[in-house]
């Protein structure tokens, strides 16, 4: 075990679950053995060697001032960082741990973002009945108790929330910098493994005893006071114990950020719009799939001016709301912002000058705000009036908009902006110590002192130029430093001339040093008054600093009005300069969009509106249309233009009646899933199962493609039975896109089913994609057509045409061959509890027997496939709709593919070494056959 201070850097790490410790070594922050390597690695230091009692340890350090963005560094990269701090002892100095700084305990942080700690918390303990056990045991795992904090804006959330989805959909909506599973989450490592993966975020474990509920709710009642913590409402336990655990990290990294959090707030999920995980990625709310921030919606609609306007934008974007009234307020708002282009543009302009008052606020609080950061706050409230200003005399003046600002306690603002317009100087230096903080007439007494200081550092500084008039000596300077204090120095030719009151101190090579009485007392004089100076101004500044603290409320109230007009100045902005329009909002199960288009498609491209009817008539759209033709587009538009409605914002449409949902739940066949190796099948059937299980008749539901991960007749039959389900029973207002063109007979035999078809012009073989969405089914893929559009090699195309042709008449022989193959499907509407069968023939694309009682049919026929095919079974296209009857040739596949090939070589085009070298394949595959 070494000794020495790679011995005390050991045991100090040890006490510490931290990943870095960087101990404090006089001038320096030393970072010894992995931690020096880890450092280095992430930080470019440069490794030294240091020898301790024999051995050798790598060493790495920084200057004790410029520890921050080092430590900030690590920190962002998700480690989590202790900081040893040395004092002195009687018999020299210790060192301790005095603080960790974690990713969600920052509060130096440069991006705009928010930056949440979470805690996550479930029933029971950990060595409860069912530790360990996982979120997907049938229970769904919850409920959870949830809490955020965002250290540097103060805000505080808690809730509780039902199941592992909602779970993630919350943690994926804020994207926490950190987060704390408490007992029962820590040891589920599905739920914990899922996590991992929705959140650049890292998971630290926590003491489970902060958890507990006794203790959490004396955490809280100790932070936000007695009062307010019981007239918030945290009803939830479970909410109540995440909240108890995010206040006990917090305040046992000691990172001083605990007196930030302050505004506590409960919310509960009646209020918002289901829009779990899954969604908000297939939505493409705050990044795409690729994950980019450009090209989301988001990215698309911000305009707004300030870090806190984004940041609401982002919240009302990713939580939409179900409170039609709060909708409307919002809409009200956004109207009169959109139409009012020189006001709005004006009261853009000058919220483009307010400072991130939030995080002031916070920093105000937790005393780590300088003088510049006090500046930024006066200069902030000093915009009140003038925002006042250009509400007033237009016509935002009986909008929302004024009411937003009415919040303000206008009074108190402008109270407090004199006061430090009153203290502050100009131009204050970035230290907090260094004097020039405050105002000349601030403080008497301090003005006193600084004249009095000025007179003195006078007196010393022309000092010199008096000595050599005096004494008539040249070469003479007056200086100080940390070991001599004030001296005078005279060139070493002339130092024989000084006058009998010098006394020399020093000796140098070119010239000497010398004191006299009354420098001496001078210099005493001078760092008194410095020292009395530097302190007074410092008292005075800290009591500023307090009285701001101490309207750390004001500041976020008018924080929080200049986010929301700036929010909602970017949907105005946004909506004029693309001729948005206003939704009219409904309690009726509708969305009715007239000539609606894609919020961020419509951006990059000559886009071709659409419109869109679901309601209670139709209230099941099934969607066809050839690949790229838009389908998928067309959807997610729907759902785009419903989450954008119930977020308070204008609509990409001529017109739109939006009937509130309470959730909006996507299936989309995602690049991620396939990237990150999932079973994409299994991906597939899970979001499924949650949409089936969570949506219900006032939800939207966006499908696109089902069942395509598995068999062709796998899939029909999920695809089938999950349209029935949702039609019969769920209910909800769903669009689903499906390439399996037998579902769009549905339509015939239940009644709320429609199909609808993106159209294409085919003509001399050549496909346009005319990108209208019409009634009716379509019954081709034009797959092959695509390819030939990609620029797929001709040989391959023609070869592909030729395949398809083959497996289209392939299936019409196995449907007719009857046997084992006759396809089937049972239509089954629960609405009015009759029961009818019918039997779908995969040739014709028919049903038969259509309207049979089940009383009638009994005979469940079997749908089963004939070997592996392939997915183009919409290939009954128009073509083939009435296709030949064809003998089966008896042959096995493989022996009837090489007779294909064989038939399909082109002698003459073909080099002879290639011929002899395909005929070699071809035997060799025809006796594998044998
Ligand atoms: P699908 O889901 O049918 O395969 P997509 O929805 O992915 O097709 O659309 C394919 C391409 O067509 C996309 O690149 C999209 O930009 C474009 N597109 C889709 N709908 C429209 C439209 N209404 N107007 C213009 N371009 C569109």
């Amino acid at each position: 075990m070494p000794t020495g201070i790679v011995g005390e850097f050991l045991d100090l790490k040890a006490e510490t679950d931290a990943d870095v410790l960087a101990m404090q070594c006089g001038d320096f922050y030393e970072f010894f053995a992995d931690d020096a390597e880890l450092v280095a690695d992430e930080l470019d230091l440069t490794v030294s060697q240091k020898s301790s009692h024999g051995s050798s340890y790598p060493m790495a350090g920084v200057p004790l001032s410029e520890l921050t963005p080092y430590m900030k560094a690590l920190v962002e990269r998700g480690y989590r960082v202790a900081v040893a701090d040395q004092y002195e002892t009687d018999d020299g100095h210790a060192r301790e741990i005095t603080r960790v700084v974690t990713p969600g305990t920052l509060l130096e942080t440069a991006d705009d973002d928010a930056r949440y700690l979470a805690a996550v918390v479930r029933e029971g303990n950990d060595r409860g009945r069912s530790a360990g056990a996982s979120a997907t045991d049938g229970d769904a795992g919850g409920p959870y108790g949830l809490a955020l904090a965002d250290v540097t804006t103060g805000r505080f959330l808690v809730t509780e929330v039902e199941t592992a989805g909602d779970l993630r959909a919350e943690l994926y909506r804020f994207d926490p910098a950190e987060v704390l599973p408490g007992p029962r989450v820590r040891n589920d490592d599905e739920l914990l493994g899922a996590v991992r993966e929705d959140l650049s975020g890292s998971v630290s474990v926590f003491d489970a005893e902060s958890f507990a509920p006794g203790r959490a709710t004396h955490a809280v009642r100790e932070q936000f006071g007695r009062e307010t913590a019981d007239s918030v409402g945290i009803d939830s336990e479970l909410a109540m114990r995440a909240a108890g655990a995010v206040l006990g990290y917090v305040e046992e990294t000691g990172a001083g950020v605990l007196a930030s959090i302050t505004r506590l707030t409960a919310y509960g999920d009646d209020d918002h719009v289901a829009v779990d995980a899954t969604t908000q990625r297939n939505l493409e709310l705050t990044e795409t799939m690729r994950g980019e921030s450009e090209g989301s919606l988001f990215e698309t609609v911000d305009r707004t001016v300030t870090a806190a306007g984004g940041r609401l934008l982002r919240e009302w974007l990713t939580r939409p709301r179900r409170d039609g009234a709060e909708l409307t307020r919002r809409l009200d708002a956004v109207e009169a912002l959109a139409s009012a282009a020189l006001a709005r543009d004006r009261l853009r302009e000058t919220l483009g000058d307010a400072y991130d008052l939030e995080r002031l606020a916070a920093r105000a609080t937790s005393g780590s705000a300088g003088a510049r950061e006090l500046l930024s706050v006066r200069d902030s409230l000093a915009l009140v009036p003038a925002l006042a200003d250009a509400v007033s005399g237009t016509a935002l003046a009986d909008s929302p908009v004024a009411a937003v600002l009415d919040r303000i306690d206008r009074e108190r603002a402008a109270t407090l902006h004199d006061e430090l317009a009153a203290a502050l100087a100009e131009d204050p230096p970035k230290a907090k110590t260094q004097g020039g903080l405050l105002r000349e007439g601030y403080d008497d007494e301090l003005d006193e002192l600084i004249a009095s200081h000025e007179e003195a550092a006078e007196w010393l500084d022309t000092l010199a130029e008096r000595e050599k008039r005096q004494y008539g000596l040249s070469h003479v300077t007056v200086d100080r430093n940390k070991t001599d204090g004030y001296y005078i120095q005279v060139g070493k030719s002339v130092a024989d001339q000084v006058p009998e009151h010098y006394r020399e101190i020093k000796t140098l090579k070119n010239s000497k040093r010398f004191v006299t009485d009354e420098l001496e007392e001078r210099e005493r004089e001078v760092l008194r008054l410095e020292e009395a100076r530097g302190e007074l101004e410092y008292e005075l500044f800290e009591a500023l600093r307090e009285r701001v603290a101490a309207d750390a409320e004001l500041l976020q109230d008018v924080g929080r009005a200049v986010a929301e007009i700036d929010a909602l100045a970017s949907l105005a902005t946004h909506a004029a300069g693309n001729d948005w329009t206003r939704p009219e909002l409904t309690d009726e199960r509708r969305l009715d969009v007239e000539a609606g288009r894609h919020p961020v498609v419509e951006r990059t491209t000559d886009f071709v509106p659409n419109d869109l009817r679901l309601d209670g008539e139709r209230g099941f759209l099934i969607v066809t249309g050839p690949n790229m033709s838009g389908k998928s587009t067309y959807m997610r538009q729907a759902a785009l233009i419903q989450l954008l409605a119930q977020a308070g914002s204008f609509v990409p449409a001529r017109s739109a009646t939006v009937g509130l949902v309470d959730g909006i739940y996507t299936r989309v066949g995602a690049l991620d899933e396939l990237a990150q190796g999932r079973s994409t099948f299994m991906v597939e059937m899970q979001e499924l199962s949650n949409i089936l299980h969570s949506a219900t008749e006032e939800s939207l539901v966006i499908l696109d493609e089902v069942g395509r991960g598995t068999a062709t007749y796998d899939g029909i039959s999920i695809a089938w039975a999950a349209t029935e389900y949702l039609h019969n029973e769920v209910r909800a207002r769903t669009l689903f896109a499906t390439h399996y063109h037998e579902l769009t007979t549905l339509a015939d035999h239940l009644p709320r089913v429609a199909n609808v078809h993106v159209a294409v012009d085919e003509r001399d073989g050549e496909v346009t994609f005319l990108r209208t969405v019409r009634d009716g089914p379509t019954n081709r893929s034009y797959g092959v057509h695509v390819a030939d559009l990609a620029g797929v090699p001709e040989p391959v195309v023609s070869r592909a045409d030729t395949v398809l042709d083959r497996l289209r008449e392939e299936k019409a022989i196995e449907a007719k061959g009857g046997g084992r193959d006759d396809g089937a499907a049972a239509g089954r509407d629960a609405a009015d509890g009759d029961t009818r069968q019918v039997v779908f023939d995969l040739s014709s694309g028919s049903f038969a027997g259509e309207g049979r009682k089940a009383s009638e049919t009994r005979s469940d026929v079997e749908t089963a496939t004939n070997g592996a095919r392939s997915t183009e079974s919409e290939a009954v296209g128009a073509k083939q709709s009435e296709p030949e009857a064809t003998e089966p040739s008896g042959l096995d596949p493989e022996t009837e593919a090489v007779l294909a090939e064989l038939a399909d070589v082109d002698v003459a085009a073909t080099a002879p070494v290639e011929l002899l070298s395909r005929v070699q394949e071809w035997q060799e595959r025809l006796d594998g056959n044998r």
